[in-house]
């Protein structure tokens, strides 16, 4: 089927909560996508960074298949014998003590939330159902009726309430405002260590390395959500390495399966794990065989394959490269490895003008709020695909 037809079907039988490009893609390989009139794209979203491996990495195919023949679902009312592989090396290769599986990353972040209460109440005595989580402006942490009850984004929040309560915002990258904030009710402190969705903003150097150090003092859980910022895509396994911090606790997802199938999962300490019991939580898909299995390949393959010291190198010329285009339209570029941000001023098209006319010479990338566009392809593009994109780039801000 042609492209305008398959749009129009998505359009009259899909729910219209997305506005993607009019770009329909059929196959995909590494950092390359092809459309179904066989149009060759350049990837520089990567589904939000869960391709970090590239599309389609041959491995993870490879694994998918074999365990899809072997062993799918057990349920964790049963034991399977890769979840213990999985939660071990992940552990081991994150430096955490203890694990525990979900599927999609908005799951985890719920994990996340429920084990710090837990933790305010069972482990530090705050008065039951009186604990707060200290969030930041611009935060996106997922779409679950409690993660939107503390966004700021109105697209977002509005109309779903009755909110939760328990949440409690400051700007983000002030150390300062978040000490202020604390009070003997603070279970944790939750944080993006660079904000992904609010345009790749990267905060001011020593924020998070002061943030943790008063979360420390205050007997307040470090919670950093590294769903996106984590497995490479800044340069390094976690972002918060960037900063020499150890957060209590973090979520992991997207990459983690290398876009095969959804898996996430929170790591902490065993100590604060532990305040989760028998029959206190769980996910029917959580820790599933076939997950294991792809996420232990996945893993390996961001390890073997140098990806997150390939976003130093190639994340260091593409921005370089961008910040070279003189347009009148054009403020700056910021980010961190291959995840970079492009700011427009907002004299001109917004960012969605740009990302059409990208699309038209082969750049696949993802506009956010208005004025950035996002340029974050798989980890495992080389310099001469840089090049490619980078000459279609130029052409657009000819
Ligand atoms: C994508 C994302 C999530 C939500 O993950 P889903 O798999 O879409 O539920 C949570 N936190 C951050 C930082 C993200 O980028």
């Amino acid at each position: 089927m042609k492209a305008a037809e398959l749009i129009a079907i998505e359009d009259l039988y899909g729910a219209h909560n997305y506005k993607p490009l009019d770009v329909v893609i059929e196959r995909a390989k590494g950092p390359w996508v092809w459309d179904v009139e066989g149009k060759k794209y350049l990837d520089c979203l990567a589904a939000y960074s869960a391709v970090n491996q590239g599309h389609c990495h041959p491995r993870l195919v490879k694994v998918m298949q074999q365990q899809a023949e072997i062993l799918t679902l057990t349920s964790r009312a049963f034991r399977n014998n890769l979840w213990p592989l999985f939660a071990k090396e992940t552990c081991e290769l994150l430096g955490y003590e203890s694990m525990l599986p979900m599927n999609g990353g908005a799951e985890a972040v719920e994990t996340g939330i429920k084990l710090c209460r837990r933790w305010g109440y069972v482990a530090k005595g705050i008065p039951q159902y009186e604990a707060e989580i200290i969030v930041c402006s611009g935060n996106f942490h997922g779409r679950t009726t409690t993660i939107i009850s503390f966004s700021d984004d109105p697209l977002a929040k509005d109309f779903y309430g009755p909110y939760t309560p328990g949440f409690i915002t400051i700007p983000y990258g002030d150390a300062e405002a978040l000490e202020k904030a604390i009070t003997p009710r603070t279970a944790a402190f939750l944080v993006e260590p660079i904000q992904g969705e609010a345009g790749v903003v990267v905060p001011p150097p020593g924020f998070l390395a002061k943030a943790a150090e008063i979360c420390k003092a205050h007997n307040v859980l470090l919670f950093c959500d590294e769903i996106q910022s984590g497995l490479g895509r800044t340069g390094a396994l976690l972002a918060s390495e960037h900063e020499k911090v150890k957060p209590d606790l973090i979520s992991i997802g997207k990459a983690l399966s290398g876009g095969m199938y959804p898996v996430s999962a929170v790591l902490s300490s065993r100590e604060i794990m532990n305040v989760f019991k028998h029959a206190t939580h769980g996910s029917t898909y959580g820790g599933n065989p076939m997950a294991c299995a792809v996420s232990r390949e996945a893993l390996r393959v961001l390890v073997e394959e140098n990806l997150a010291e390939n976003a130093v190198v190639q994340g260091a010329y593409f921005m370089e490269e961008l910040r070279k285009i003189r347009h009148p339209h054009i403020d700056f570029v910021r980010g961190k490895g291959l995840w970079i941000g492009l700011v427009l001023k907002q004299d001109g098209p917004k960012a969605m003008t740009y990302c059409r006319a990208l699309k038209e010479q082969g750049v696949l990338a993802k506009d956010t709020h208005d004025w950035i566009i996002r340029f974050a392809p798989p980890l495992v593009i080389t310099r001469e695909e840089v090049d490619w994109a980078m000459e279609r780039i130029r052409r657009v801000f000819a």
